[in-house]
């Protein structure tokens, strides 16, 4: 099996009926770029920032991002990168923040809400991000996005850090998408109307989950509620996927779901364009998906979001996918 991977590095992704999806890949540090091109990543879906800002005594300078940042963009020799801003809080603590302590630290002051309200820490990482937009094919994207609000505030940062930088005679690239993460179930039912102004999705089942069960994503107790084939589930991703299409936008997902066995055909079958997952599940995935036929998943989209249990999909998608 090893060897018939390895044969894979090279090729890209297409189905046994010639449909290309993209395979990324899930980073925390620009050493990991290494073991995206080894393994055959055709970019980087999800590059999580938040280890430049953690294991330190204070904020990393824009310097220091903006090095980290083009170093990624250089490696991946313009292949597609998306970066995501600052998603601190939750279970990642910044203690030189001195952030008061939460009695429900999911549900509280994180990520964007953070970045919206700190917002030097935010311009920072934004102005080191479009300084270095230039050294390849950026792509940011904004997590924990609850409302149409947030994002707007959040792009409208990035756009005014932007015209300075323009205006000061930097360059920065006329191509930078700008997407969010969906891992807020209000923002999946709402994906309609989130599909008219951001240029991506991907989708965060780590967090969907997580927020669709109300079960915590750490807790051994509840983790038989942490379902990713419950149809609940199933139906967020396809609203977020159609709604995507029907404004001529891709969908990707970056959650741990996207490199998945079981999911990959039930993804594939909801029309999912980008499955981002870490560096050494990218070339089974690929082996898996030359095997399955679009045109078949498709047909059984509508079968599958009609079932009512996890048991029921998983036992149907094995029988026929
Ligand atoms: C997610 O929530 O699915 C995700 C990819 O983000 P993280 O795991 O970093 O919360
Ligand atoms: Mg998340």
């Amino acid at each position: 099996q090893k060897v018939e991977w390895a044969k894979l590095v090279n090729e890209s992704t297409v189905t046994s009926d010639n449909h290309h999806v993209e395979l990324a890949a899930n980073i925390g540090t620009p050493e990991d770029v290494k073991g995206v091109l080894a393994n055959g990543g055709e970019g980087v879906g999800l590059y999580r920032t938040e280890f430049l800002y953690m294991g330190r005594d204070q904020l990393p300078t824009e310097e220091e991002q903006f090095e980290a940042y083009k170093t990624v963009l250089e490696r991946m020799e313009s292949k597609p990168v998306v970066v995501r801003t600052l998603d601190i809080g939750g279970d990642k603590e910044l203690p030189y923040l001195h952030l008061p302590k939460e009695l429900n630290p999911f549900l509280g002051f994180r990520a964007i809400r953070l970045c919206l309200e700190e917002q030097e820490i935010f311009r920072t990482q934004l102005r080191a991000l479009l300084r270095a937009s230039t050294y390849g094919n950026l792509k940011i994207m904004f997590p924990m996005i609850a409302t149409l609000d947030e994002f707007r505030q959040a792009k409208a940062i990035l756009l005014d850090e932007k015209k300075k930088l323009v205006e000061s005679g930097i360059q920065v690239s006329e191509n930078i998408e700008i997407g969010i993460m969906v891992e807020i179930p209000s923002t999946a039912v709402l994906a309609d109307q989130f599909a008219k102004e951001v240029d991506f999705f991907s989708i965060g089942t780590n967090d969907l989950i997580q927020y669709t069960m109300a079960a915590d994503r750490m807790n051994e107790r509840v983790s038989y509620l942490y379902q990713p084939y419950n149809p609940s589930i199933l139906r967020l991703v396809s609203t977020v996927i159609d709604a995507a299409h029907k404004e001529g936008k891709w969908a990707g997902m970056c959650g741990e779901m996207a490199g998945d066995p079981i999911a990959i055909p039930i993804l594939l079958s909801l029309g999912l364009d980008e499955f981002s997952m870490s560096a050494t599940s990218i070339l089974p995935a690929r082996s898996q998906i030359k095997k399955l036929s679009k045109e078949k998943a498709s047909s059984l989209k509508e079968k599958i979001l009609s079932m009512s249990t996890t048991e029921e999909v998983v036992d149907f998608v094995q029988k026929n996918l």
